[in-house]
């Protein structure tokens, strides 16, 4: 956990207050974990994803391939055909078509089956429905014309035992959706079902979480490189302001999207 122990803040509090030099890393560290208490115990049940699939309340969906992926894939793909890839919490993001339609292969996760299926239908793909053995309750729906599967479930119960490893995810939308006390967990999951060679892009936001509960969650830099920075290397391709009439009227004044590209340590 991040800057969690009382005792860290004590320590670090006493260093800024006998003025080592610490003072600004001091004074951004308590600000940061300000700002992350302020959205600590903010819980969406899965139930109220469906609910908002079931209300049409989506705004979260664009109707288009997403810009951060579409400049960035170059450095995702790395030369690679025909790869892997997983998106996490996938809604009905265009993304996983325009993946699909240039050789490669997607898996996706999603609680509400609204979502699976209007991504086929708006898609103009036909698809089949199947159990699945490995995990009861589950269906996983699976396009007839491109290589897309996507499992209906609780991300938390799906692991590489399914699908096995990827070789790229797309994460926008997944790691700011999740409540935030699961970060832990989400980061364990997603590091486990990368491959050796898997080019993991983030997309994060920041914003003042004081003034907005969320989701979007707000995640800062210093929580990426807790989440991932042991097993992985962690580089920053992009930030930009994405501020628009939608978060301003959530209170916001700034609103910056960053991406990340995130590979595993090699030792
Ligand atoms: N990545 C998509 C959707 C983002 S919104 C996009 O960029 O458009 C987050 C999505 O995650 C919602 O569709 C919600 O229904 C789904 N979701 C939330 N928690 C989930 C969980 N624990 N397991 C599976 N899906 C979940």
């Amino acid at each position: 956990m991040l800057f969690e122990s009382s005792s860290v803040m004590f320590v670090t509090d006493t260093l800024c207050r006998i003025g080592i030099g610490l003072e600004k890393d001091c004074a951004r560290w308590c600000q940061t974990n300000k700002m992350l208490s302020a959205q600590a115990d903010r819980v969406m049940a899965l139930g109220e994803w469906e609910e908002r699939w079931r209300e049409d309340q989506t705004g979260w969906h664009r109707p288009h391939v997403n810009k951060m992926l579409e400049s960035n894939i170059e450095k995702v793909l790395d030369g690679r055909k025909g790869v892997k890839f997983f998106f996490p919490l996938c809604g009905k993001a265009l993304d996983m078509k325009w993946l699909a339609d240039m050789g490669h292969s997607v898996v996706g996760v999603e609680i509400a089956e609204k979502a699976i299926k209007q991504f086929f239908e708006e898609s103009n793909m036909t698809y089949s429905e199947e159990t699945v053995p490995a995990l009861p309750g589950a269906k996983v729906y699976k396009s007839s014309e491109r290589n897309i599967s996507l499992y209906q479930c609780d991300l938390y119960n799906f692991s590489s035992a399914i699908e096995g490893q990827f070789g790229g995810i797309w994460d926008r939308g997944s790691l700011v959706a999740i409540n935030p006390r699961d970060r832990q967990k989400y980061a364990a999951l997603i590091t486990s079902l990368m491959d050796k060679d898997c080019r993991y892009l983030l997309d994060t936001l920041l914003y003042n979480p004081e003034v907005y509960k969320g989701p979007p969650f707000f995640v800062p830099d210093e929580q990426v490189q807790s989440l991932f920075g042991k097993s992985c290397d962690i580089e920053l391709l992009q930030s930009l302001d994405a501020l628009t009439d939608r978060e301003k009227a959530r209170g916001m004044d700034f609103f910056t999207e960053k991406v990340h590209l995130i590979t595993l340590k090699t030792n």
